[in-house]
């Protein structure tokens, strides 16, 4: 069988979908299923080879990643710009307390935030990923969260935990 080019399906490949199985063969022929914080670095100096098969819409075709940065890029190991919103600086945040939060002394909390370095928060996972890293913010990634936009303004409306807030 011969595999059809990720690389060609550009970022409409389902690259961290759930149904997306990744096959990786390494140099000596082993082969694994499935990915490891590793395998970018070994796909990429050629220690490896990666394929995925995409079920379904191609009636389960084997895709060869010959595309290892948008790869990459999808996983969040390295910084994408144009998919998280999120630029790889020290963001501008301004918050407080949620008005319709009921439980300001509970462990988690809502509030509303919003960003004056003219970031947009499309990927939640990355920005609590670099709150955690800038501010020590310990936001909730697994919950609802949202965002309200008017008069040149977005909101977002997140939970983090109390304590971690500074
Ligand atoms: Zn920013």
């Amino acid at each position: 069988m011969q595999p059809r080019s990720a690389a060609a399906a550009g970022s409409d490949f389902p690259y961290t979908s759930r149904t997306t199985c990744y096959i990786e063969i390494s140099d000596d022929g082993t082969v694994s299923h499935g990915t490891d914080a590793g395998t970018y670095e070994r796909a990429r100096s050629g220690k490896s080879r990666l394929f995925a098969v995409w079920p379904g819409n191609w009636s389960s075709d084997l895709f060869i990643i010959d595309d290892l940065d948008e790869y990459a890029r999808a996983h969040g190991i390295i910084h994408d710009q144009a998919r998280t919103g999120l630029d790889d600086h020290e963001h501008q945040v301004r918050w407080k307390l949620s008005p319709y939060e009921t439980k300001p002394n509970g462990s988690y909390i809502s509030i509303e935030l919003e960003l004056d370095c003219d970031c947009t928060i499309e990927d939640l996972k990355t920005f609590a990923g670099q709150m955690r890293h800038q501010r020590g913010w310990d936001i909730a990634t697994s919950g609802g969260w949202g965002r309200s936009s008017g008069q040149g303004h977005t909101t977002y409306s997140l939970r983090v935990r109390r304590k971690s807030l500074t």
